[in-house]
């Protein structure tokens, strides 16, 4: 550590877009609490490899988004292994198909709890411990952010308000010297993406690229590096925004 060393937490690391993050930070010498979900598949110790790989360093903390103790611990971990923390990604979610006619409250609430509170949580226990300014992103998703998703209500409305948390977070500690943005990002190839009973999966992400401007889907690393920017000093004057990383999929009209 040098005086100069940033430290971020990463909610949903050890897969999709949160790992490109810890692969992003590493690259450019930020410390990572990788946060790992214990509940789903994701091998966290291959994002610490990939960390590792690109010189950078990191810890796996598991945490589950959808507890305010877990995530208060998560974001504690940096204070305990780095002594400080700078940058907080709110990137864990779920994605679940629900037609409204089989939309429980309980699965309402289910999502809402990952979705829209879990970023609350991350923003809230990341914020509390950001003493020397600091910058954050929340990962919304164009379902929501800016379209529609039949079948995907709860998750649409989890993903739109989290524009609204990001744009109130950020008028609000904007006296602090810490700023709050969100990305929107479009169809990239996950697992959560990948899977088809609840998203497109890997057909659907293939013919879904045909219609794409940029001619294909995008990679975790496309969206990571738009987090890593928007955390960096490079957006020191932005904060409440929301970036959209699509391939231009929402600027093609459709006649
Ligand atoms: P992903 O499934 O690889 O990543 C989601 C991560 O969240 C997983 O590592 C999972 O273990 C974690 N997670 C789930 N429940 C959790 C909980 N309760 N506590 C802590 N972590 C939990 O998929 P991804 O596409 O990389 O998703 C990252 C974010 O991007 C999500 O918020 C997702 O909704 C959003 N997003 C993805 C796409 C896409 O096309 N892949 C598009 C728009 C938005």
């Amino acid at each position: 550590m040098t005086p100069e060393t940033r430290v971020a937490v990463i909610t949903g690391a050890a897969s999709g877009i949160g790992r490109s993050v810890a692969v992003h930070y590493a690259h450019r010498g930020v410390h990572s609490v990788i946060g790992t979900f214990p509940g789903d598949p994701h091998d966290p110790e291959e994002t610490l490899r990939l960390v590792k790989d690109a010189g950078g360093q990191g810890v796996v903390h598991e945490v589950d988004v959808r507890s305010t103790p877990s995530v208060d611990a998560f974001a504690e971990r940096a204070l305990a292994e780095y002594g400080r923390l700078d940058y907080a990604v709110a990137n864990a979610g779920i994605l679940r198909n629900s037609p409204l006619g089989e939309m429980t409250d309980e699965r309402w609430d289910d999502m809402l709890d990952v979705d829209l509170t879990g970023v609350l949580r991350t923003l809230r226990a990341g914020s509390a411990r950001m003493t020397g300014g600091g910058a954050m992103v929340a990962v919304s998703s164009i379902a929501g952010g800016v379209y529609g998703w039949e079948e995907h209500a709860h998750y649409a409305a989890a993903k739109a308000g989290v524009l609204g948390l990001v744009r109130s977070v950020a008028a609000e500690l904007g006296p602090r010297g810490i700023r709050a943005n969100a990305v929107i990002p479009g169809l990239i190839e996950t697992p959560q993406s990948l899977d088809p009973v609840n998203s497109l999966g890997p057909d659907g992400l293939q013919r879904a690229g045909l219609e794409i401007p940029w001619g294909r889907v995008g990679r975790p690393e496309e969206v990571a590096s738009v987090i890593g920017f928007l955390t960096s000093d490079d957006a020191s004057y932005v904060t409440g925004q929301s970036l959209i990383v699509d391939g231009g999929l929402t600027i093609k009209m459709r006649a």
